[in-house]
């Protein structure tokens, strides 16, 4: 195994922004890849296997943008 690969792995596939060894090893498929990040999606989507590179059922956030995910419900007036 050479450490040269895993230094290249360290950005978010979708979209590039860096992602931490930890977040890879806990998201990130069997060969630390992460296919999305908290910068490009939602938590909820990320925890049902979204940066393994998973479809989730949830809806991604890049192609329903404000109407689910990320945006707290308005509750007041
Ligand atoms: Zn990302």
């Amino acid at each position: 195994m050479l450490l040269s690969t895993e230094a290249q792995l360290r950005e978010c596939e979708y979209c590039g922004s860096h992602v931490t060894r930890n977040f890879r090893r806990v998201y990130g498929d069997v060969d630390g890849v992460v296919h999305r990040c908290r910068e490009c999606d939602t938590l909820v989507r990320l925890q049902q296997g979204s940066a393994a590179g998973r479809d989730v059922p949830t809806p991604d956030p890049q192609n329903t943008p404000g109407r689910h995910g990320d945006e707290p419900a308005r509750w007041s007036e």
